[in-house]
């Protein structure tokens, strides 16, 4: 008999996944298929399509679009420089570049899209930071509404309401092209005064881009900019009228904000309305969710001039760690099985697979042993996977042509026998549909 042992190799290898790159066990998938089903539920309520796109693109692609002075594009990208090919840091830059490539706002000149999938960043992984995370992303693109804003945010606060989570909103305006410039000048000589203070980065970075100071995660930097100029005073008239009515919108929704003047966000293509979700609960990984207005992104990537755009990520991974603060002892499990089949003896094993595969034909989840063991362990099996009904096949059901059918809910009920063939099972429907999991 062929064996395991003859089969296993003298040189074994003992490989480990890589650092920040996790795998998601099953007992953990429940969970993130509870995440989606809800995200996919939500996002067909609010009239958006699903869009996936390749997890690798030409690098240029997120230099231009998240910009050269950003964290994700100086230390974070994954590339393969002899190839000019990045693994997507983030969805929005490749999310653009597919509407526009594939022609999509000329069909629909409005765009409402999401996409789940995961995103690397080289960085240092810690609890709720990883190298491969996954983020559940949705974008507008083609209208400068402050409506959509407010509706976009209401997307977010609708899921966490659901999955049972509480998060803070903030909420800040980046300006225009009109009139982020004074603010630029305003920060830079603001910087300027006290550029000994900052660290190596922000002092570098203050020439090209002193918005990105604002976003320095080093304490002495954070103290500095606390005297900062608000980029809230700075804004144009339109820009400070977009920025109120998003403010409205959300008090109509009666979505709660704080104003957070610092916040920039690390991807250089936002303008106007930027905004995140905070949880406490996750320690330094604070953000849960954030995005913004991104009015210049679609033509700068090529498209249709003056199309604006509007979007935001979820970081998956920071949701299911709070789902399960949120709910440590609501057991998630896969769907029990509807039957097993409990084959006894050599041709009862075989009739249990040929009743199996015509089982599972019309619909049902079924299943089976394969090791020949007894019918006590098979019962046990039965057992672990939660399997409402067992079907035994043993010689002497083989010889009447009729198994016997025992319910797992309630084993005092009465035995059935029924004829071995799935036509006989169809009377399991009615117990099925009024017996499902909560
Ligand atoms: P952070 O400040 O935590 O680094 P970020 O501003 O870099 O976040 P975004 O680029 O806005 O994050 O991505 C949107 C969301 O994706 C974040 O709010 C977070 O929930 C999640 N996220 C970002 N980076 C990671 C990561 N390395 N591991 C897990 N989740 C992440
Ligand atoms: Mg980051």
């Amino acid at each position: 008999m062929f064996s395991v042992n003859s089969c296993r190799e003298e040189n074994s290898v003992n490989i480990k996944a890589l650092k920040g790159f996790k795998d998601i066990l099953p007992a953990e998938t429940p969970l993130w298929q509870e995440l989606e089903t809800t995200a996919r539920a939500i996002f067909a309520q609010y009239n958006f399509d699903e869009i996936r796109m390749p997890l690798l693109e030409e690098t240029a692609l997120f230099q231009r679009a998240i910009g050269d002075t950003t964290d994700i594009v100086e230390k974070e990208m994954y590339t393969f420089a002899d190839k000019q090919q990045t693994l997507r840091p983030e969805g929005t830059a490749s999310q653009i570049r597919a509407v526009i490539e594939n022609g999509l706002l000329v069909q629909k000149p409005v765009q409402r899209l999401f996409t789940i999938g995961p995103m690397f960043r080289h960085e240092r992984p810690q609890k709720g930071r990883l190298r491969q995370f996954h983020q559940l992303n949705i974008e507008v693109l083609g209208s400068e509404s402050a409506l959509v804003d407010a509706e976009l945010i209401s997307i977010a606060a609708l899921l966490f309401e659901e999955l049972g989570i509480t998060v803070s909103l903030e909420l800040n305006s980046l300006g225009c092209p009109q009139c982020r410039p004074a603010y630029r000048q305003a920060l830079l000589a603001f910087i300027d005064e006290r550029h000994d203070h900052f660290c190596s980065d922000c002092r570098r970075r203050s020439s090209s881009n002193p918005l990105r100071v604002l976003d320095c995660k080093v304490p002495d930097c954070r103290g500095q900019l606390s005297a900062a100029p608000s980029i809230q005073e700075w804004l144009c008239e339109q820009c400070s009228a977009h920025f109120t009515e998003v403010q409205e919108g959300l008090s109509r929704l009666g979505i709660d904000f704080s104003l957070n003047k610092f916040m920039v966000r690390g991807l250089d293509y936002y303008c106007r309305t930027t905004f995140e979700f905070l949880t406490g609960d996750l320690g330094a990984q604070a953000a849960v969710a954030a995005g913004g207005r991104y009015d210049g992104l679609v033509e700068l990537l090529g498209g249709p001039a003056g199309t604006p755009g509007i979007g935001f990520a979820m970081g998956m991974e920071r949701i299911i760690l709070l789902m399960q603060q949120a709910a440590p002892d609501l057991r998630r499990m896969r769907e029990p099985l509807d039957i097993f089949i409990a084959g006894i003896g050599d041709a009862g094993q075989k009739k249990a697979h040929s009743l199996a595969w015509e089982l599972r034909r019309d619909g049902y989840s079924v299943g089976v042993d394969y090791e020949g063991r007894s019918l006590k362990a098979q019962m046990k099996l039965a057992d672990r996977e939660h399997a409402f009904f067992v079907f035994i096949i043993g010689d002497d059901e083989l010889a009447a042509g009729r198994g016997i059918l025992r319910n797992m809910r309630d084993r005092d009920a009465e035995q059935l026998e029924l004829e071995l063939k799935a036509e006989a099972f169809h009377r399991l429907d009615e117990f099925l549909s009024v017996n499902q999991p909560e």
